[in-house]
């Protein structure tokens, strides 16, 4: 007897799709960063640019990190901006993160370098929450209410950008000058007193065998620029000046987190603010510059 037997076709097994990020992906990203505010304002690229900066950043457990809360990660990086317009300054404070007392310099920015900046971010259409113009003392560049005349034609268009001008404020000179300054710029007045010794800045991690890693300021504070060009944070843009790295972004278009993370990884192997170096090191044992600082200090 001939038996029919009744085969179920078998149908091949999917080939597995290439991995995509998915809302999956997603999820376990929060998961890994409970304490970042408005995660719904948080875009998919941003938290890839937070994963990027793994790497650079001790943000492994950033619910214990109470100074990475509120500054987030990722691109408000690019959202704040200090220009040093001046490393001149009145006051000597000993902790000073521009170099202000042991590296002083001539150098200023131009007014050409200004002008760049304002016409780069406006016809890329960066947005930017806000601009302080810092230094050094600002009062003391000789052309800063032209500066400031510059800024504002950035004011116009985005009339939202908080414009600061972060000025000591100890002296009968600079007192004058910000009295000529236009009423829409915020003048914000820091009355630092010198510290008696500066156990923060002038220390290289290299020195202490400790690898690069980035502190908050970036996103605390906003990326900066300075004669040179373009830098994540205003005391890396001092460490460059000091040591001659030549990591500066030139270009607008150039300014982004990756390049931003090359920088750090130079940069914050000779900072003080390293944050290895406060967790790894008691302070009151350090008190003095690290070697690499005390031989840039003797030229
Ligand atoms: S006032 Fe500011 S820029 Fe001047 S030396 Fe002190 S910390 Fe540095
Ligand atoms: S260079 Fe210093 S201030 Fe800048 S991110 Fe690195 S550790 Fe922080």
């Amino acid at each position: 007897m001939h038996i029919k037997y009744n085969i179920p076709k078998i149908s091949p097994k999917p080939k597995p799709k290439p991995k995509q990020d998915t809302l999956d992906d997603i999820t376990i990203i929060i998961k890994k960063f409970p304490d970042i505010k408005d995660r719904k304002r948080i875009s998919k690229q941003e938290y890839k640019e937070i994963l990027a900066f793994q790497d650079i950043c001790v943000i492994k457990k950033p619910q214990k990190e109470k100074r990475w809360k509120g500054y987030g990660t990722g691109s408000n990086l690019l959202n704040k901006i200090e220009i040093d317009v001046t490393y001149d300054c009145n006051m000597k404070c000993v902790n000073c993160n521009r170099g202000c007392d042991l590296f002083p310099s001539n150098e200023r920015i131009s007014i050409d370098k200004v002008g760049n900046f304002v016409n780069d971010f406006l016809s890329h259409q960066h947005k930017l929450d806000r601009i302080i113009i810092i230094g050094g003392e600002p009062t003391l560049h000789p052309d800063i209410l032209q500066i400031i005349d510059i800024i504002h034609e950035y004011k116009r268009v985005y009339a939202e950008c908080n414009i600061h001008l972060a000025t000591n404020g100890v002296s009968d000179f600079s007192r004058h000058i910000i009295t000529l300054m236009p009423s829409w710029l915020r003048i914000k007045t820091n009355t630092k007193k010198p510290f008696p010794r500066h156990y923060k800045f002038y220390k290289a991690s290299k020195d202490f065998n400790q690898p690069a890693k980035a502190c908050y300021l970036p996103w605390k504070c906003g990326f900066s620029l300075n004669p040179h060009g373009y830098y994540p944070c205003a005391p890396g843009a001092t460490i460059d000046r000091i040591f001659n790295l030549g990591v500066a972004i030139k270009q607008i278009d150039q300014l982004n987190c990756q390049n931003f993370i090359k920088q750090m990884q130079i940069l914050c192997e000779y900072c003080g603010f390293n944050p290895l170096i406060r967790s790894g090191t008691r302070r009151r044992e350090i008190a003095h510059m690290s070697p690499s600082w005390k031989t840039a200090y003797n030229g």
